[in-house]
């Protein structure tokens, strides 16, 4: 006779929501106790540890996700700190657990342990079973007509397509009979958030994780903004997007409930195509680094390996700063450090600035949008850094340099994204705004700006810049 009072194990992930969970929903329909984990797992090597900006917004998924269990009857979520191996198999092993489920992760590392995970629950006579709860299309369900992988977008988008719709979202369990007992750390103790100085003090006024907020921010979209998307995504002053990148991240909605929503709501439409696109991309960039797992730290482009970069900690910091003394750039570093995120124009406006106009490796721009974004995710940021810095997939051709003063003048013409991020430059008329060092003495003293000291002098000429980046391309020939 099976024992149904031994548990099952939900080891919660990217996945941190009830609804479209379907690790969560199959340990339910088992009809046994319900044991929810999370592990905070900095120790397994190959897995990078999640960002500053990531941890902030963890410690807010986390308590919503207690919450929620709590209200459909389930256990106290338990969170342990350390190897997930050990982790994982020390509570099955104090619980005698039936059976640990999770949802899959793609990043290389993180398949790596899973499988290792997988093999020694197996020898230890526990079920180990893992189901997909974060992407519509799996990176090996979508293949070339040769059965190989797509390095290019439209013919992926079109690939996926012809799959048909993703299955619908399973709605979350209205009770969860939950297994209560195993000991669990304090989330305080793992201070996820900063405190002095805390570097996030202005996230809370934009953010508020869980799986409520993310449903909500969802349908908010639909309501008002989806019908401008195609228009206003562009123009980082305008609201115009969902903000939903770490809520997906995080797995507090899943893309299934994305995509069947908007199409319930508005029905295919140039809209929602547009829309829905956007979405696939984060498939794709799943899709590159599952079949590429050295899109992190490799370029995709092998004769990138040789690109001549002229590493300077220094102007890496300016830039990291937001002091390039080209405001549209600036604007977004010190978007992205004062709010935990960058409108995705200015991620490609800074993006090529970092590395084309300061030829500096696109691996440390990667590296410190990791620590500071809140949807900072391994595929996402490693594969747009690679698109951005010309050598990965479809990407921009390199010698396409953006030029900082033109994005700026042509998507914030009135400068209210400069003037809300760059202050002491706020006061420039519009024709100036993008170009400070080209306004007249008296109209820069009127302004109260004394260019290298309020505000600084452009860190790089854009001309020189440009030659010097297209000279290092051409250095590198034409050898794949
Ligand atoms: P929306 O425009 O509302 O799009 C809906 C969803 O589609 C997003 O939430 C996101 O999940 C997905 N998406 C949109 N654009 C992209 C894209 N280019 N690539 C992959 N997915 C996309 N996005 C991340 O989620 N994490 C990152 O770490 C990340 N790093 C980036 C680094 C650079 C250099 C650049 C240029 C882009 C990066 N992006 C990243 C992509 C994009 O900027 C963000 O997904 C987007 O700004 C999030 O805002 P939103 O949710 O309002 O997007």
């Amino acid at each position: 006779m099976t024992d149904t009072s031994r548990p099952i194990v939900v080891w919660f992930r990217q996945d941190l929501r009830l609804a479209d969970n379907p690790a969560l929903a199959a340990a339910v329909r088992s009809g046994r106790p319900v044991l929810p984990l999370y592990v905070l797992d900095d120790e397994t090597p190959d897995v990078r540890p999640i960002g500053g900006a990531g941890r902030w917004w963890l410690a807010g998924s986390l308590t919503a996700l207690a919450g929620d269990l709590a209200a459909v009857g389930g256990a106290p979520l338990v969170l342990r700190r350390g190897k997930a191996e050990g982790v994982i198999a020390d509570l099955a092993r104090e619980t005698n657990a039936a059976a640990v489920h999770w949802n899959r992760c793609y990043e290389p590392g993180a398949i790596a342990r899973d499988t290792r995970i997988k093999r020694a629950l197996a020898d230890a006579g526990v079920q180990a079973e893992s189901h997909n709860g974060a992407l519509l299309f799996e990176p090996w369900t979508v293949k070339t007509k040769a059965g190989g992988f797509f390095k290019v977008y439209t013919r992926y988008w079109q690939a996926c397509r012809a799959l048909g719709d993703p299955p619908k979202p399973e709605p979350a369990p209205e009770r969860i009979a939950g297994h209560t007992g195993a000991a669990s750390d304090d989330l305080g103790s793992w201070t996820l958030r900063p405190s002095a100085p805390d570097w996030a003090a202005e996230f809370g006024a934009r953010w508020r994780p869980g799986e409520r907020a993310a449903l909500a921010r969802l349908e908010d979209f639909l309501d008002d903004r989806l019908d401008g998307y195609a228009t206003g995504r562009d123009v980082p002053s305008e609201p115009a997007t969902s903000g939903l990148s770490a809520h997906l991240h995080m797995g507090e909605i899943g893309p299934r409930q994305i995509w069947h929503a908007t199409l319930a709501r508005h029905g295919w439409s140039a809209a929602t195509e547009a829309f829905l696109k956007e979405l696939v991309w984060r498939e794709f960039a799943h899709h590159v680094l599952y079949h590429l797992p050295a899109l992190p730290t490799e370029p995709m482009q092998p004769k990138f390996q040789a690109f001549p970069w002229a590493e300077d900690a220094a102007a890496l910091r300016q830039w990291q700063k937001g002091l390039t003394g080209y405001p549209m750039v600036d604007a977004g570093m010190r978007e992205l450090w004062r709010t935990g995120t960058m409108h995705n124009r200015v991620r490609m406006v800074v993006a090529s600035f970092l590395v084309k106009h300061l030829l500096q490796p696109w691996q440390a721009g990667e590296a410190w949008f990791w620590d500071t974004l809140v949807d900072a995710d391994l595929a996402a940021n490693s594969f747009n850094w690679q698109w951005s810095a010309g050598c990965g997939a479809d990407a921009q051709p390199y010698f396409r340099i953006f030029n900082p003063v033109a994005q700026g003048e042509k998507f914030d013409p009135a400068g209210k994204y400069v003037r809300t991020y760059v202050p002491e430059i706020a006061a420039l008329p519009d024709k100036y705004l993008h170009a400070p060092w080209t306004a007249p003495d008296h109209v820069l003293a009127e302004a109260g700006i004394r260019l290298g000291e309020t505000y600084p002098r452009p860190i790089v000429d854009h001309r020189e810049a440009r030659d010097r980046a297209l000279a290092a391309f051409k250095s590198l020939g034409s050898q794949e």
